[in-house]
């Protein structure tokens, strides 16, 4: 076997990612506990929203026709003929020509009504409404049925719910609602020399880094990361934890052991499992990268640095992530500006840079991969393709925000 990763191109380590990871089972939860949760099946209106057409402000209901000509100096006098009165069960009754309602916001309208009339352009003497100003047919209301349509797709399967998606939810009588499960993902790292954050480091020892983002990133997309602690490069050790991730949850994350040192024991790890199918990505960085079946779960090997781990986890594991909780909807953000610097690049990896974005300058940090302060220092990543030198000052590109 050689000693050389055999390196694939992101798309196909993307390909090979999306083949073997499993989509959700589903299941209904109350509305209360839908938020941020992924839909798993389209969403529609069980009534017309609204359900009776309605005055978007506080005024009088009139036939526009009534309007025509109304100003400051003469305006147009209508008998105040009732008032529509809010969550009534009945109809207001029929508008006959020359008369008025007044309706309060999102009142229902009159039959014989077509407009509304807002208060603030109304005198009202006696029985008598003064009106101001000529309108429109279909001023100020909002007809029934205009916002949904009973039977309409108002959500779509796949969409990570918002506080918005709750309203419509609610309007749309949907108090339970049916959800993706939350997949449960492992969290492995190994190597001799991390301690626990608790711990002061000494010699050449390092606080465990991997743990803590692989779990946020697992949080951010809606997973529910196990953590399985630190485990030391003894494959008794290795193997018990793995064993015990596989067992209990539905994917695994392994932090470090991923290259082909013979310390490393990751992939050997998986491949007496299962199956790798991909170890070597053209990325960087992110390149000693392991994904493979183990037991008939997903495993993906992570290489060590945390910087390298990141963008892993952003360019790669995300697809899995995203596959194992329905998320079809979820974008990169992106942002575009102009470039400060040359960036070199060696063609045939996709390289990312990590890049601090002020105002419409993009400016590189051109951080070696061991080292932690440009994960915070940088607003995102800025990727060069494979089959790009470079990217050239004065360049406008795309920023993929943390
Ligand atoms: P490895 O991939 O195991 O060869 O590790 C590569 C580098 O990443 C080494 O310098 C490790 O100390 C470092 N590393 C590995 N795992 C972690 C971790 N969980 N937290 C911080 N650094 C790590
Ligand atoms: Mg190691």
């Amino acid at each position: 076997m050689s000693i050389f990763l055999t390196t694939v191109p992101v798309e196909e380590a993307i390909r090979v990612v999306r083949h073997i990871t499993p989509s959700p089972p589903e299941e209904v939860v109350p509305l209360e506990s839908a938020f941020r949760r992924i839909l798993s099946r389209d969403v529609f209106a069980d009534i017309d929203i609204p359900g009776f057409t309605r005055s978007v402000v506080d005024g009088y209901a009139v036939r526009s026709a009534d309007t025509t000509g109304a100003g400051e100096a003469i305006p147009v006098i209508l008998r105040l003929a009732g008032r529509s009165a809010m969550g009534a069960s009945e109809k207001p009754e029929k508008m006959t020509p020359g008369s008025c309602v007044y309706v309060p916001t999102g009142g229902e309208i009159p039959d014989g009504a077509d407009a509304m009339a807002m208060i603030e352009y109304c005198e009202v003497i006696g029985e008598d409404v003064l009106v101001k100003r000529p309108l429109a047919a279909g001023e100020n209301i909002i007809f029934r049925g205009e916002d949904f349509r009973a039977g309409e797709r108002v959500l779509e399967a796949g969409r990570r719910l918002s506080p918005g998606d709750m309203g419509i939810l609610a309007a749309t009588g949907h108090n339970m609602v049916f959800v993706s499960a939350v997949p449960k993902i492992g969290i492995i790292s190994t190597g001799n020399e991390l301690v626990p954050v608790e711990e002061v480091p000494t010699g050449s020892r390092v606080r465990d880094v991997n743990t803590y983002l692989c779990r946020a990133f697992l949080e951010q997309y809606g997973a529910l990361p196990v953590q399985f602690g630190i485990v030391r490069d003894d494959p008794a050790v290795f193997e018990k934890t793995l064993d015990n991730a596989l067992a209990t949850c539905d994917a695994v994350l392994i932090s470090g052991g991923s290259s082909k040192d013979e310390r490393d024991l990751t992939a050997g790890m998986i491949q007496s499992r299962g199956e790798v199918f991909v170890h070597g990505i053209s990325l960087a960085p992110g390149k000693p990268t392991i994904i493979g079946l183990a037991k008939g779960k997903p495993v993906i090997g992570l290489p060590g640095h945390p910087a390298s781990t990141f963008i892993v986890l952003m360019v790669i594991a995300r697809h899995m992530v995203l596959g194992m909780t329905g998320n079809a909807s979820e974008r990169p953000v992106v942002v575009k500006g102009i470039l400060s610097e040359n960036i070199p690049s060696a063609k045939g990896r996709e390289e990312y840079v990590r890049v601090r974005v002020t105002g419409n300058r993009v400016v590189p940090l051109f951080g070696k991969s061991g080292l932690l302060n440009t994960l915070v220092r940088s607003d995102g990543v800025l990727k060069i393709p494979a089959g790009s030198e470079g990217i050239e000052t004065g360049t406008e590109v795309e920023v993929i925000l943390w």
